[in-house]
């Protein structure tokens, strides 16, 4: 079996969502995704994480993987190109726009952090001066033992989530009136929310769609061969990265209804998780002239 392309001219890049699409949503197993991770990994096609997830937190996760290609966190706030990434070119990276490592935040090691909405810095700064008029708990504010009993993690787990650098998760304590007045004086500072399940997330702006699209510009801009994205995601934060894509592909939920697309060409998995990871990038790369494994037997 070749891994090849066979219908030359054409550079695909996966980018997909973690939990409840490259793992599965209760048991974070990506074992039904391995069939087609070894699929990408023998034909070198870039298989990139677009996550709320920090940094810290995907560490052990792309080891455990062995993906070493960039990394989009924090719903989009920021990037992590491995520093000796052959495609990207980090001279083109302007140093504002760097994260700088420093020894109080190691996990940065061999990557350089790209900023591309706000750095967290400013929006604890941003939020500071609204606390006078608006009730909530940032994580900032939270002891990483209070995170951890909020959000079911433990003390470990929960110390990686606190390592953020682009984006501020909220416990709101107000009214919802007093959200939307919340989101108008954010947008004031060129900041923006995004609702998740226990927390608000205030970030810059920018989403996971518009850091997709940062990273093709940046890393495969001047490709000779045409670069085409397929976006694997489950959720509503995941809207923009598929509606930005050529191939977006919705990863059905066992726990809500696919979010709509707008987009022609999208489309839904049978399988659950990852599971329909696979299902449908064999599908499309079948479709892109790749030699993917016949029929079902790889589910
Ligand atoms: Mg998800």
């Amino acid at each position: 079996m070749t891994h090849q392309n066979i219908s030359s001219g054409i550079t695909p890049l996966v980018f997909t969502d973690l939990d409840g699409t490259l793992l599965d949503h209760h048991t974070y197993s990506f074992e039904a995704a391995q069939p087609a991770i070894d699929f990408l990994k023998g034909a070198g096609i870039p298989w990139i994480f677009n996550t709320s997830k920090t940094l810290s937190e995907l560490l052990p996760l792309a080891n455990r993987l062995d993906n070493q290609h960039p990394m989009i966190v924090e719903n989009g706030g920021g990037i992590a190109l491995p520093q000796d990434y052959p495609d990207a070119d980090l001279s083109e990276i302007a140093n504002s726009e760097r994260v700088p490592g420093d020894s109080e935040h190691p996990t940065a090691d061999g990557y350089c952090l790209v900023t591309l909405g706000a750095a967290r810095k400013l929006i604890i700064e941003v939020l500071a001066d609204m606390r006078s008029s608006f009730a909530f708990t940032g994580a900032s504010q939270m002891s990483t033992s209070a995170f951890a009993a909020v959000t079911n993690l433990d003390e470990a787990q929960s110390g990686l989530a606190l390592e953020r650098y682009f984006s501020e998760p909220l416990i709101w304590r107000d009214s919802e009136q007093k959200l939307s007045e919340f989101a108008s004086a954010l947008a004031l500072h060129g900041l923006h929310l995004l609702r998740g399940g226990r927390f608000v997330h205030v970030i810059g702006n920018s989403d996971k769609g518009r850091a997709m699209r940062w990273l093709c510009e940046r890393c495969w801009g001047q490709a000779d061969n045409g670069v085409v994205t397929i976006a694997l995601g489950d959720s509503d934060n995941d809207v923009a990265m598929l509606e930005a894509s050529d191939y977006p592909i919705v990863i059905r939920s066992p726990v809500h209804p696919p979010p709509p697309i707008k987009h022609v060409s999208v489309r839904i998995s049978n399988h659950i998780g990852p599971a329909g990871w696979t299902e449908m990038l064999f599908g499309v790369l079948d479709e892109l002239g790749y030699a993917v494994p016949a029929g079902k037997d790889y589910l």
